[in-house]
């Protein structure tokens, strides 16, 4: 099967992915949505698309003015702490930045106005406690998760975040304030009060991607009813299609279980740290089984990504080493046969478990042609060019190995300024005085030649 993705607006691709809720750390089940968000990400700048990634902060919610009532902080003081974990433990975990992390209370003018809107048209109604959504006047209400409701009976509803899975239930998208929620309210148009969880995500996505996007994530917990509501919300708003994709990742599990908070039965990066398992063992975990099936998580399993990390590892250091002058053309034919074979299981529904193996397999194979001393410097700095092209999407070899490609360009462009400037070509100089900079590095002309002045590889 090929990719048929077809996305909106050409060579754009605008994706959402549910954040997280910042009332705690995240596991490693949260992290696993995270890394499948990332893959597809990933994949998407591989494949030359330019993208726009939302994802959401949940920083106002029942869980979140609970907990900060325990901790005894503001609401505020309260999810920046988490939210400050959850950005350290991305870097950690090598998660590219998307564009937008949208915090849900920077947005309670565009959920209002949303509210507003479902008012206006019909789709919501008052009661006491909320506003609540009527997923009766919603005639599409269930097309995602393939809900039949026509049998349910009208008007229940309920006013927390989550609910039990087993009923359809009118849901809220302003609660009204109550002692519960102590200095935590707006006073808005709708009345004193905060808004629902899944009225943020439709506001949000739709301030930054329009009225219909190319790709929605989440785990597939999300998808009814959070995803049903938030297609219920947005629909019903604009009358268009709200998403044209949804990619719902599988579950991580413990026992088979779903990891989860409420269970109990979670590890958070940090814990696994501790026990000296590394970051990079833990992507390859998370990121190894297809999304769409269900993971166990085990500590045999992270042993054997440390193993097949060490070996890729290895690999990479065989390479650099190579000196030979003696080409030898099957390397190329390997090259390309890898490179289409990689990109065919991506696009069949990102089959990275296929990908990986694709891998591992030129490992193999390009490790006897070292063996028999059947390679060139030249071969093996195009198989090193192939694996950081792999690795653009899998994020898991040594940080180093990507820091030397960079200096080698930063090196090339410092030369080719120097030429220009003796040429006397003081316009190209400068331009490419400007490229450097962009690259967080800074040169100043001393009379003993080019100073660097701050070298920074993050970007
Ligand atoms: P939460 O912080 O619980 O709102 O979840 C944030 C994201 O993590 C959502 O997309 C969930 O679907 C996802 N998620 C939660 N638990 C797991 C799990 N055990 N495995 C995979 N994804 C999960
Ligand atoms: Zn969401």
């Amino acid at each position: 099967m090929v990719l048929r993705f077809k996305e909106i607006k050409k060579g754009h691709v605008n994706i959402y992915s549910c954040g997280p809720t910042v009332y705690n750390f995240a596991h490693i089940g949260n992290f696993r949505a995270n890394i499948f968000a990332d893959l597809i990400r990933r994949y998407i700048k591989y494949k030359g698309y330019k993208l726009t990634h939302v994802m959401n902060i949940t920083d106002v919610d029942d869980k979140t003015i609970r907990d900060s009532k325990k901790e005894n902080l503001s609401l505020k003081e309260f999810t920046e702490k988490y939210t400050k974990y959850f950005f350290d433990d991305l870097k950690t975990l090598n998660i590219e930045k998307v564009e937008v992390y949208p915090r849900a209370t920077d947005h309670i003018k565009e959920m209002v106005k949303l509210v507003k809107k479902l008012l206006e048209k019909g789709y919501a109604y008052k009661a006491d406690d909320a506003i609540y959504y009527d997923i009766k006047k919603f005639k599409d209400y269930g097309k995602l998760s393939h809900l039949n409701i026509s049998g349910l009976k009208a008007g229940a509803r309920v006013c927390q975040d989550e609910y039990d899975k087993e009923h359809v239930n009118d849901f809220a998208l302003w609660k009204f304030w109550d002692k519960e929620d102590g200095d935590v309210f707006w006073e808005t148009e709708l009345g004193k009060g905060r808004p629902g969880w899944h009225i943020e995500c439709s506001a949000m996505s739709m301030k930054y991607l329009g009225d219909t996007f190319d790709i929605h994530t989440g785990g597939v917990d999300l998808i009814f009813p959070h995803h049903e509501n938030e297609i219920a919300q947005s629909e019903a708003s604009t009358g268009k299609p709200f998403v044209n994709y949804w990619l719902h990742n599988e579950h991580l599990l413990v026992d088979n279980k779903k990891m989860s908070k409420s269970l109990g039965n979670f590890y958070t990066l940090r814990d696994l740290l501790k026990k000296g398992y590394s970051p990079r063992s833990i992507r390859y975990v998370l990121i190894a089984t297809h999304y769409r099936q269900k993971l166990n998580f085990t500590f045999e399993s992270l042993k054997a990504a440390e193993n097949s990390i060490k070996r890729l590892d290895e690999f990479m250091v065989k390479l650099k080493d190579i000196k030979s002058e003696k080409n030898n053309k099957e390397i190329y034919v390997l090259i390309e046969k890898a490179k289409s074979d990689f990109e065919d299981a991506m696009d069949d529904d990102l089959n990275v478990s296929i990908a990986l193996s694709v891998m591992f397999d030129f490992m193999k194979k390009t490790n006897t042609f070292i063996m028999n001393e059947q390679i060139s410097k030249k071969n093996a700095e195009k198989a090193i060019a192939l694996m950081h092209d792999f690795d653009s999407v899998f994020g898991i070899l040594k940080k180093e190995e990507l820091k030397e490609e960079i200096s080698k360009e930063i090196k090339q462009l410092i030369e080719k300024r120097q030429k220009a400037r003796k040429n006397n070509n003081y316009e190209l100089a400068d331009k490419i005085r400007d490229q450097l900079k962009e690259k967080g590095i800074i040169l100043k002309d001393t009379k003993d030649g080019v100073r660097l002045e701050k070298v920074s590889t993050s970007k």
